[in-house]
């Protein structure tokens, strides 16, 4: 299988999407459909009114909604996570310098995390399909061993179909 390595970056910037496949066709990527919204705590709002901390120190939590590029799919995918403010570019006092790092932590419906092969046998294709969604939906982890594990968890259901062992 074909893997989507890209996903698995644990974080980007809030100007900086990746290119998600769209779990629901196999033709279109995703991209912001809605204002980033971020929320802190009530307590790392007291927190910041102590003055012992700056935006730039507290975790923050983010929605947002991803859709997919092509016309007659426009898939809808929820994403869910933790944020983190950085003054990225320090390039003088224009508020545009700042930017959020944003850690998905959920994603419904997942993105597929590698290409499912034309000819698939649909019970493998749909255990699959689960397991991209907990890892990227369930559990939201987007990192390596979570891939790994992903594999792994795969290979005896695909090779009981005939598919060469992977
Ligand atoms: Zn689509």
């Amino acid at each position: 299988m074909a893997e989507a390595r890209l996903l698995w970056e644990e974080s980007y910037w809030d100007d900086r999407t990746p290119a998600f496949p769209c779990p629901r066709c196999d033709r279109g990527n995703l991209s912001p459909n809605s204002p980033l919204v971020t929320e802190y705590s009530t307590a790392a709002a007291n927190y910041l009114q102590s003055g012992d901390a700056d935006p730039l120190d507290i975790t923050y939590r983010f929605t947002q909604m991803l859709k997919c590029g092509v016309h007659d799919c426009g898939e809808i995918v929820a994403t869910i996570g933790d944020a983190e403010l950085f003054d990225r570019d320090n390039i003088g006092p224009d508020e545009d310098r700042y930017h959020y790092k944003l850690s998905p932590r959920g994603m419904h419906p997942a993105p597929p995390l590698a290409t499912i092969p034309l000819g698939t046998p649909e019970i493998v294709a749909n255990e699959l399909k689960l397991a991209f969604h907990f890892v990227l939906g369930g559990f939201g982890i987007l990192r390596e061993p979570a891939a790994d594990k992903c594999r792994e968890n795969s290979r005896p259901l695909r090779n009981s179909y005939g598919r060469h062992p992977v």
